[in-house]
Order: structure tokens, then sequence, then C-alpha cells
């Protein structure tokens, strides 16, 4: 007989019958939905508290943690569902509550060097990426495009990274809450979630502007932030350039030729050791290239990675600053226009889409 004590008990280890059966480990954020008969491609379930419960917003249902493991595990009667709740969380069933008491509490697991990152991302918005870029090249969009030569970047740059360009940013991702009215529309960056480049679960927007460029991010609300081309640190690559902003990424690996990353930010260094620490060693790059932001921030940030990758066991080097004293890779890409490259116009544009441009080097370059 399952007792009323052993009953409240199970009830409230939810967490962990999350964690054990369903790989779910942050509670804050919505994952995919456990039941095996919804096919949830957006995670639509949520953990409630106060009561132990799961709910799916996508199927609608409800579970506490025996009729979740009976929906797991397709079993029906209340102690099998107890017993299954019991061995999946390890919980002794059949026991008083004096030997409970007395036993002594399992050792808390040693805290590992670096945390589990965040699971990041959302629903894949690789179709909404793909609109996006086609509409780079819609008439009426080419704002859009002037916007990327401003910052240097040609053509064959806005398909390498599939740039796209919207309007309202909710159109390509709708956690979006965007409000600038001075708005000409907005650049889109899609975030590939590996390297076959068939899945988008995350996208940043730069706002285009009359007059001054504003230079805004935006990123979508409540959705953790990956990295942007994070699945380099998982792909045994011989070297990664990472930077501090996407710009100076695809800037830095017109000139490298290399894989290069960014980190979206500095304050995101941390997921950056966490994501490296959790990879199997086989796995990670040969060799990391740190390449911040040549100002305060970026220096500490180069301090802070540089320690966590001798932690890590990660051979490591740091970018020497841009000569001319550009304070980073896309400054250094702008300020050299004329001098060291320009723009050439692709021979044969498609018709109906203006000239097509790319990066011609200066051989002296
Ligand atoms: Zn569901």
């Amino acid at each position: 007989m399952v007792s009323e004590r052993e009953r409240d008990d199970l009830r409230a280890m939810m967490p962990d019958l999350l964690r054990e059966r369903c790989g779910v480990t942050d509670l804050r954020r919505s994952f995919k939905c456990p039941s095996p008969g919804h096919d949830d491609s957006d995670p639509s379930a949520h953990y409630y508290e106060d009561g132990h419960t799961v709910h799916c917003f996508g199927c609608g249902r409800t579970w506490d943690v025996f009729s979740l493991v009976g929906e797991l595990d397709g079993i029906d009667s209340f102690p099998e569902q107890a017993r299954a709740v019991a061995e999946a969380v390890g919980y002794r069933l059949d026991e008083t509550p004096e030997a409970r008491a007395s036993r002594p509490r399992p050792k808390p697991r040693p805290r590992p060097l670096f945390d589990e990152p965040r699971e990041a991302g959302a629903q894949d918005v690789f179709e909404q990426c793909g609109r996006a870029f086609g509409d780079l090249y819609a008439p009426g969009n080419e704002v859009g495009r002037r916007y990327l030569r401003y910052r240097g970047l040609d053509d064959v740059d806005a398909a390498k990274w599939a740039l796209g360009f919207v309007r309202d940013p909710r159109s390509i991702m709708r956690q979006f809450s965007v409000s600038e009215l001075e708005s000409l529309g907005f650049i889109t960056i899609p975030f590939f979630t590996d390297s076959t480049f068939s899945r988008v679960n995350y996208v940043m927007v730069r706002t285009i502007s009359r007059g001054k460029v504003r230079n805004k991010e935006w990123r979508p609300k409540g959705v953790a932030s990956p990295l942007w081309n994070e699945w380099m640190l998982r792909e045994s690559l011989p070297v990664v350039y990472v930077t501090e902003g996407l710009i100076d990424a695809m800037a830095l690996s017109k000139f490298t030729g290399k894989p290069t990353m960014a980190l979206g930010g500095v304050a995101n260094a941390k997921r950056f050791s966490q994501v490296l620490y959790h990879t199997p060693a086989g796995k990670r790059p040969g060799k990391v290239v740190v390449c911040m932001d040549c100002d305060e921030e970026g220096r500490k940030a180069t301090g802070r990675m540089c320690r966590d990758l001798v932690k890590i066991g990660v051979v490591h080097a740091v970018l020497p600053e841009y000569p001319g004293g550009a304070k980073d890779a896309d400054e250094w890409l702008m300020r050299t226009k004329g001098e060291k490259w320009d723009f050439e116009e692709y021979e044969g544009s498609i018709p109906g889409f203006g000239p097509l441009y790319r990066t011609r080097w200066r051989d002296d370059g």
C-alpha cells in the first residue's frame, strides 16, 4: 500500500521525474510536451510549482507525477504508477517515516566546474528566415542591402549567413516585441542549430534607420540566447575564432576565411565556457582564437575567457589589436574600404534585382 504521506512526497517530486524521465533541467522555461502522442515541435509544456503539475498548451492536457508516468509507460493502475515514479526518482516506498529520517541523505553531487548551459532557442523558424532572405532582394527593400554594404558586407556574405530583411520582426519570430517607429526595416540574422544548416531556433534583428545608424540590436523576448554559430564548438574544427558581435564575426571571417562564431555580447562569455566544458574533448575545436573588442569591457572578457580555456584545457590565442586603432573587426573592415578592398559588381546581375556586389581585395591587402 502507498501511504498518504508517500503519495504527497512523490507528488512533490515532479522536478526529479521530469529530469530523470524527460531530460528537462530548466523548469523556468517551457519544454517539449512529455506526451508521446503529441509531436510538439515548439516547447509548449510548463511546470507549475504550486500543484507540482505539468500543463501542455499544445494539447491542453495536465499531469501530476502519477498520470505523467502512466502516460510515459502506458500504465493505468495507481500502485504501479507510484512504484514507477518512486523508481525513477530514487524514492524508497514502504519505509517508516522514522527509518526515512534516520537514513543518511545522499551526498549532493559535486558542482561541476561549469554549469550545464541553459537550453537556448525556441521553435524552428528556418522557413521564415528563407523568406526574409528572399525579401532582401524584393523591389522596395533595397535599403537592407544598402545597410549591409555600409557595414562592409556584400551579397556573398548575405547568402553565406542567410541574412534577410523584414519590416515586422514578428513575421520571423513571434517572440519579438519591437517598437521602433523610425525604422525602415530590419536585417535578420539567423542562428543555425548545427552544421547541416537545416534548423534555425533563434534570430537576432538589427534596426535600419534613416540618417544616423543607431546599430540597435533586438532579440526575441523570453527566449534564452544561444551563441551565434555555437555549433562550431562541437565539430572538432582545427580552429575557431570567436568575436563579441555578430557583424564582427562576419567581417572577421571575410579576411581570415576561418570558422568564426560570436558571443553576441560579453555577458555570454559564461555560456561559451559552459558549452565548451560540456562538449566531449574530441569534439571541441583544436584551438580557439579570442577576438573581443578593443575596449575595457572586451579586454576584461578576454582575460576571463582565457582563464576558462586554460581550466577546460583548450589551446587558445588572442587576436592582436587591429592596426589603426579600430575597436572591432567590422570597424576595421569599414575603415579599410577603398584602401584594402572595394565592392565590385558581379557580371551578369540577375534582371530585376539590380546589381549584385562582391568584395574585391587589393593585391597588397
Ligand atoms: Zn502536449
